[in-house]
Parts: C-alpha cells; sequence; structure tokens
C-alpha cells in the first residue's frame, strides 16, 4: 500500500496487471486500463507548497476511489499518475465511467488549492497484449490527451475499433 493515498502501491499494480494479462485475454474478458495524471501538478506544489500537494494527493485518491466500482482496481502509478483497471465491463460503459470521473474531479472543491483536473489515457486489451503493450498504449492516449489540452479523456485504437472510443483517438494504425 503506497503510504500517502492508502492506494495500492506501483509493485502491487505491477502485479495485478501481470497476473490478469499473464495468459492472454479473451475478447469476452478484456480488460479495461487507464492512466490518469493530474494537469498542472507542479503548479499546486510551487503555489501553495508540498502539503498543499500532499493534501490534493489523497483527495484526488479519495475521488477515484469513489467514483469507480468495488471491482475496479485503483493503484498509484508513480508521482501524480495513477493506475484504475476494470474488469468485466463494456467499453462503452468504461468510457462513461472514466468521463464520470473526469467530471467528478473537475467539480470537486480542493479548497485552496483547487480547482484540479486530470487527464485520461484509456487503452482496451486484446489477447495479445502484455502488460507493457497494454500500459504502453494507454500512455500515448494520455500524451495526447495533454497535448489536446487536458482535462479530457483519449481512447486507443482498440477502442476506436469497438465502435465505442472517444472522437479524438490515438494510436491509430
Ligand atoms: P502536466 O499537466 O503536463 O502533467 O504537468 P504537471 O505539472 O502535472 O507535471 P510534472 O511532471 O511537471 O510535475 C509533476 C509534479 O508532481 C512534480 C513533482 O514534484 C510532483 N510530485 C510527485 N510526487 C509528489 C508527492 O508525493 N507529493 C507532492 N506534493 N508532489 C509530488
Ligand atoms: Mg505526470
Ligand atoms: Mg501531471
Amino acid at each position: 500500500t503506497d503510504p500517502l493515498t492508502q492506494l495500492s502501491n506501483r509493485s502491487h499494480t505491477d502485479e495485478y496487471l501481470k497476473k490478469h494479462l499473464s495468459h492472454g485475454l479473451p475478447a469476452r474478458h478484456a480488460l479495461i486500463v487507464i492512466i490518469a495524471d493530474i494537469d498542472h501538478f507542479k503548479a499546486v506544489n510551487d503555489n501553495y507548497g508540498h502539503l498543499a500537494g500532499d493534501h490534493v494527493l489523497r483527495e484526488f485518491s479519495q475521488l477515484l476511489k469513489e467514483h469507480t466500482r468495488t471491482q475496479d482496481f485503483v493503484g498509484r502509478w508513480g508521482g501524480e499518475e495513477f493506475i484504475i483497471a476494470m474488469p468485466d465491463i463494456t467499453p462503452g460503459q468504461a468510457v462513461k465511467n472514466a468521463e464520470r470521473l473526469r467530471s467528478a474531479i473537475e467539480d470537486y472543491d480542493f479548497g485552496s488549492s483547487g480547482p484540479v483536473t486530470a487527464s485520461f489515457g484509456v487503452a482496451l486489451s486484446t489477447e495479445h497484449d502484455t502488460r507493457e503493450s497494454l500500459i504502453g498504449r494507454a500512455d500515448e492516449c494520455l500524451y495526447k490527451a495533454k497535448s489536446q489540452g487536458r482535462n479530457r479523456i483519449i481512447t486507443d485504437k482498440v477502442f476506436a475499433q469497438s465502435g465505442h472510443g472517444t472522437q479524438v483517438s490515438c494510436n491509430q494504425a
């Protein structure tokens, strides 16, 4: 457990993903992996101090838990980056849930250090994915969400193929 946020730490997150992807997941058991990164978080530290930054990280983590299902996995990947894994969900429902989460963060009152937003990269597993390939696509989508203006969700090419992706998508062939 990560001591600051009480979420699963990096190594537990790695283990979870390894366990769920090691045997190749058939499409009906696809796993959805989201990487969430707080927008302009360095400015929170710079403007309000490191302790205020820590406070935002704790509240942000709480929001992630509140706005995901009990069967979803939520871990701190490092710094102000988080991983959410959603098993047993359709691509369409996963995008809806991610959008609700994004909007809950935007609307939440973080007090003097707010408002806070986050960007999300979302990838849908295929039976050929490893932990690295799936995280890699989610990461590319996160990068694109940042470059498109932040506070948004971008889904990967597997989502696009499923017909349930966001309007702008990433790593298209
Ligand atoms: P972007 O929107 O592009 O993500 O910008 P950013 O400022 O969020 O990203 P950047 O990677 O420049 O800064 C991340 C900051 O997160 C820098 C680092 O000091 C801070 N940080 C990482 N871990 C912690 C922590 O445990 N506590 C606090 N207070 N700050 C942390
Ligand atoms: Mg970051
Ligand atoms: Mg950031």
